[in-house]
């Protein structure tokens, strides 16, 4: 059984029964178990939909409302809790929702069901949940995930490892068996560390891009060329060449408040880091730098019309939780520049935070017309691929700024663009 229909919750599910397993996600968002009983996914994943669609087809994948009627389909072995962790007003981990669903469960359970944390939760959550229960007889695991959305699907199935926290064999057997179609190398350890071992994942990914970030910085004051820094750093094999792309920031649900989750889990337990924080102030300050070079572009941008590509934090998702585009966006619109927006995917959500104040063009081009500049703000590839000459002969003023450094800047140059990046 999986407890939340997110982004995580429900790759796990449709991903689990694919691979055999019978499953019955549980929501308590009535719209979406209602759209998903009809196999229509309500968020963008790739691969997602079809593989729910052949889930059902099965009968090895349900849908309840609620945890007494997913009980009432089923009776589940292990139970995974996906549900939200949000960030709490001092930067911990918010676990009410994760509680109630925890608590929902209880009337239901039975010995020897082995219950899952697969939402991230700071090291110590295993105890609070043994002690909801009030119980001895229901073990309690960690399985962190660490799938990144866009790829969600293909990670889950082909993951580089799958971490078991526990110290109950029994427990670690049960849950290597629901992974026994995979041939990941399975890292088993104790609970604590499990759930820590999460949050250091992130952390590490998103310091090695706050700390390129702040060296791109300095290349720009210099002259340097990051791209260049960025092979030579990467050539070196103690580094490695991967999450060294430097750009506007980073986004999405996650890095910004795990990072800042660490922070806190240290805290409270009396550890002051002085490393940790600084990760997520130089990721903010980061679309401050971007939109800082647009300004210096245009002087003043009050009535400056500017189109965006992208929306989304990452390329395949419609995902604009923490976007760095939605961040730059607002800034901009600060600064009095007009906008209009296209995302192949995230046109919804994006509504969702950005009302009226922007244009939403039904596709990429029309919103390039009267356009004084482009800022490309997610790496799809429609946009890292698109005809350059076509953007060349439509923008008003050749100016693209590349927020993910991820455009072609020769071949944009060679057509009379001037590619305006940080660190390039
Ligand atoms: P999400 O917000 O997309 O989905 C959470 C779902 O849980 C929602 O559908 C919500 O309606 C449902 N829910 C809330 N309370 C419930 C309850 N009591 N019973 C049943 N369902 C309930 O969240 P997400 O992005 O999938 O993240 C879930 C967890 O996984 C978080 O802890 C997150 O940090 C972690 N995680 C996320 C990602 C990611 O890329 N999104 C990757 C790894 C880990």
């Amino acid at each position: 059984m999986v407890i939340g229909t997110g982004y995580v919750g429900l790759v796990q599910g449709a991903c689990l029964a694919s691979q055999g397993h019978q499953v019955t996600c549980v929501d308590i968002d009535e719209a979406k178990v209602q759209s998903l009983r009809a196999a229509k996914v309500p968020f963008f994943e790739e691969g997602l939909e079809a593989l729910v669609g052949e889930g059902i087809a099965s009968g090895n994948l349900q849908f309840a409302l609620g945890a007494e009627e997913g009980f009432s389909q089923l009776t589940p072995e292990v139970i995974f809790l996906a549900v939200g962790t949000p960030t709490g007003a001092d930067g911990s981990a918010d676990l009410l929702i994760f509680e109630s669903a925890v608590k929902s469960l209880i009337p239901h359970l039975a010995p020897d069901m082995v219950l899952v944390e697969k939402s991230t939760v700071p090291a110590g959550t295993g105890k609070k949940v043994k002690a909801w229960l009030g119980r001895n007889d229901i073990a309690v695991a960690s399985n962190p995930e660490f799938l990144r959305e866009g790829t969600a699907v293909s990670d889950f199935l082909q993951p580089d490892r799958i971490v078991i926290g526990t110290d109950d064999d029994a427990t670690a057997e049960t849950l290597k068996n629901v992974y026994a179609w995979s041939d990941a190398p399975i890292l088993a350890m104790n609970r604590e560390s499990a759930e820590l071992a999460k949050y250091a994942a992130n952390t590490m990914l998103a310091a090695r891009l706050s700390l390129m970030n702040e060296i791109a910085n300095i290349a720009d004051l210099i002259g340097a060329n990051i791209s260049e820094i960025e092979t030579a750093v990467g050539a070196d094999p103690r580094i490695g060449s991967k999450f060294l792309r430097t750009g506007a920031g980073f986004g999405g649900s996650c890095f910004p408040k795990d990072v800042l989750a660490l922070e806190q889990t240290g805290r409270e337990l009396g550890y002051d880091s002085r490393l940790i924080r600084p990760i997520i102030e130089v990721n903010t300050r980061q679309a401050e730098v971007f939109v800082d070079k647009v300004r210096a572009a245009y002087g003043d941008l009050t009535g400056v019309k500017l189109a965006v590509w992208g929306l989304a934090f990452n390329a395949k998702t419609d995902d604009t939780r923490e976007s760095p585009a939605m961040r730059i966006i607002g800034l901009l619109l600060d600064a009095g520049a007009v906008i209009s927006v296209h995302d192949p995917a995230a046109m919804d959500e994006a509504r969702k935070g950005l009302g009226d104040g922007v244009v939403y063009g039904k596709d990429q081009w029309e919103i390039l017309d009267g356009a004084q500049g482009l800022l490309v703000l997610t790496e799809w590839d429609q946009f890292l691929q698109a005809d350059f000459g076509r953007v060349m002969s439509t923008l008003e003023q050749p100016l693209v700024f590349d927020g993910k450094h991820a455009l072609p800047a020769e071949a944009l140059r060679g057509l009379g663009l001037k590619v305006i990046g940080i660190g390039i």
